[in-house]
């Protein structure tokens, strides 16, 4: 059996970013991932690179998800060089308010994040109805909009191969079909992975727990406290057509291709993604609401996928106390994340520790 200086359990979206960001360190890394049976977030995701919205209450989210949008250009700017695949990746981004009232709130929202951020507070832009409809002209009778120019999009499926390619590409061992089935310590120190079917797929020094849901029963065999829970969420697809929206509002978003997606809903119905008509319709009149035009289009397809929430809806980031080089990472907003995870979160797994200025994400928060 091959020994790695690092085994990744789970190839998704953080999973596939800890991975790119090993080997472009040049250590010998290889991702188990179960394949497609699996829970898998990563292909059911919205492909929003958001900012605004994060962080109420805990500016260290804030400030680390102000830092992934900070770095995610040349972070897709390196994977296009490696690999050839644009991430269609587009600044810039709206979040509506229908009514007066919805407004205020955001408002509201964005000025109490920037309070508790201090000195790293960002702009944002409040814009009235008449200045939102020069910027957006197909946006309907709204109350207005908050900007940032720090939120954006991309092809999430694309950032996903990108990933994964560019790991290859350095010498890195993307192992499909691999689901795990427990990690054994070894008594000289480092880690034994097995398989489903009980036989051995790989030794290494460090391990990274990062398998969305995947994670949950592993963490806890291990002894490991992994606060995660399922929420859905329901997603909407139209026909393509010309390009008419290049900046996402949040809950609608033109992608590469042409087509809208509409979201999503947020429901608590433990591991079921299936849709159902009453959660779509609901999303539908909320979009229409925003912009009329989309009552016209053709929906062609839907899906509904499984958030990694926790119980804050910040991340869990943390290395294992009685077994060092056990790390377990999990999060929602993988896709905005994922320039982080790449290129700072691997260099705490090489260093062996996860530095003080980012010990709010450990989950003893939830212990006070
Ligand atoms: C509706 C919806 C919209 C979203 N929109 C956005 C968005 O706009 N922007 C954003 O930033 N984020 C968004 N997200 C969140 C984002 O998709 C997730 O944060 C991300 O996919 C989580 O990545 P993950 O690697 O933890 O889990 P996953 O992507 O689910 O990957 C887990 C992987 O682990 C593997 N696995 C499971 N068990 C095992 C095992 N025992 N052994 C080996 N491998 C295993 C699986 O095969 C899978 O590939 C959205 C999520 C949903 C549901």
């Amino acid at each position: 059996m091959a020994e790695y200086d690092v085994c990744v359990i789970g190839g998704g979206l953080l999973g596939s970013a800890f991975g790119w960001g090993l080997v472009r360190e040049g250590q010998r890394c290889v991702v188990l991932d179960e394949g497609d049976g699996a829970i898998r977030t990563a292909r059911g995701n919205f492909g929003l690179v958001w900012l605004q919205s994060k962080g109420r209450g805990m500016p260290e989210y804030a400030r680390w998800t102000l830092e992934a949008t900070r770095i995610w250009g040349g972070f897709a700017d390196e994977l296009k060089d490696i690999t050839g695949i644009d991430l269609h990746y587009a600044k810039g981004g709206y979040n509506i308010g229908a009514d007066e009232a919805e407004l205020a709130q955001m408002v509201a929202n964005l000025n109490q994040i920037q309070s508790e951020m201090g000195d790293d507070a960002y702009d944002y832009e409040v814009l009235d109805q008449a200045r939102l409809k020069r910027e957006m002209p197909l946006v309907g009778d709204v109350a207005g909009a908050t900007y940032t120019a720090h939120d954006g999009h991309c092809n999430p499926l694309l950032l996903l191969r990108a990933m994964q390619q560019a790991f290859q590409a350095k010498g890195g061992a993307y192992r499909p079909n691999s689901g795990v089935r427990s990690v054994e310590i070894l008594p000289g120190g480092g880690f034994r992975i097995l398989g489903q079917n009980g036989a051995e797929l790989a030794r290494a020094a460090k391990v990274v727990l990062s398998a969305g849901h995947g994670s949950a029963r592993l963490a806890k065999d291990l002894g490991i406290d992994l606060p995660i829970h399922p929420e859905q969420g329901q997603v909407l697809v139209t026909e393509k057509v010309a390009p008419v929206m290049p900046h996402p509002a949040m809950s609608v978003r033109q992608t590469d291709n042409g087509s809208f997606l509409l979201g999503a809903s947020k429901k608590e119905v433990d591991l079921d993604t299936r849709t159902d008509l009453e959660t779509l319709a609901t999303i539908a009149a909320s979009c229409i609401r925003l912009f009329p035009f989309l009552g016209r289009l053709r929906l062609q397809r839907a899906w509904g996928a499984l958030r990694v929430m926790t119980p804050d809806g910040h991340p869990v980031y943390q290395q294992s106390e009685s077994h060092p080089g056990l790390f377990s990472f999990a999060c929602h907003s993988g896709v905005t994340l994922a320039a982080c995870h790449a290129l700072h979160v691997s260099k705490w797994v090489i260093d062996g520790t996860i530095p003080d200025t980012y010990s709010a994400f450990h989950p003893r928060r939830f212990h006070v």
